[in-house]
C-alpha cells in the first residue's frame, strides 16, 4: 500500500525533478515515482528520497553539477562496481553518493581531476570497512596518496605506524 496519498506528490517539485505519476511496483518496499528531470531524463525515483532532499536530480545531471569531476566519478563508480563483483562484495551506491570535497578528508591536500593523469590528489573510492563493501555510509572519496597510504589499514595501524616511524626518524636525527 502506498504510504503517501498519489495526489500529494504529482506535481510536486524537488529540486530540478517533477513527479509526473506513481511508478509502477516499489523499491525496497518503498513506493516509487515517475519523474522528469528539467534535462528531460523521466526515471523512478523512491519517494523517501524524493521527501528527504536524497534526491534532486538525474543522475546524470548530478554528475554535471561538478563539472571538472564528472568524467572521474563515472569511472569511480564503474570501478567499484566491478571490484564489487570481482570480490563478490555489495555495492548499492550510484553517482549522487560519490561526492567530492575540496580537500582529501585524510591528508588535507586539495582533491584535482588530473585530467587523465594519475596525481597524488586524484580522487580514489575508500571504503571504511573494506569487508562491507560500497554501499552508502561507507565510502569516502580520498586522494590517491592516502589511498596509497592507508589500503586497508585501520587507524589503529595507521597510529602505530606514524607513532614508531616518528619515534626512530627522530633518534636517528632525519627529523626533529
Ligand atoms: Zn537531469
Amino acid at each position: 500500500m502506498p504510504k503517501e496519498p498519489v495526489y500529494e506528490m504529482v506535481g510536486k517539485r524537488f529540486g530540478k525533478q517533477i513527479v509526473l505519476r506513481r511508478a509502477t511496483g516499489e523499491r525496497k518496499g518503498r513506493v516509487a515515482w515517475e519523474c522528469r528531470c528539467d534535462c528531460g531524463k523521466i526515471r523512478a525515483v523512491d519517494g523517501y528520497d524524493l521527501r528527504t532532499g536524497h534526491s534532486t536530480q538525474c543522475k546524470r545531471c548530478a554528475a554535471r553539477a561538478q563539472p571538472s569531476f564528472g568524467p572521474i566519478l563515472w569511472r569511480l563508480l564503474h570501478n567499484a562496481k566491478a571490484r564489487a563483483k570481482r570480490d563478490g562484495l555489495p555495492c548499492n551506491i550510484s553517482l549522487a553518493d560519490i561526492v567530492v570535497p575540496e580537500l582529501c578528508p585524510l591528508l588535507g591536500i586539495p582533491l584535482c581531476p588530473g585530467n587523465g593523469k594519475v596525481l597524488p590528489g586524484s580522487p580514489t573510492l575508500d571504503r571504511l570497512v573494506p569487508e562491507l563493501g560500497y554501499i552508502k555510509g561507507n565510502i569516502l572519496v580520498i586522494s590517491f596518496r592516502a589511498n596509497t597510504i592507508k589500503q586497508n589499514a585501520t587507524p589503529e595501524e595507521l597510529y602505530r605506524l606514524a607513532k614508531n616511524l616518528t619515534r626512530i626518524m627522530r633518534k636517528k636525527g632525519k627529523i626533529q
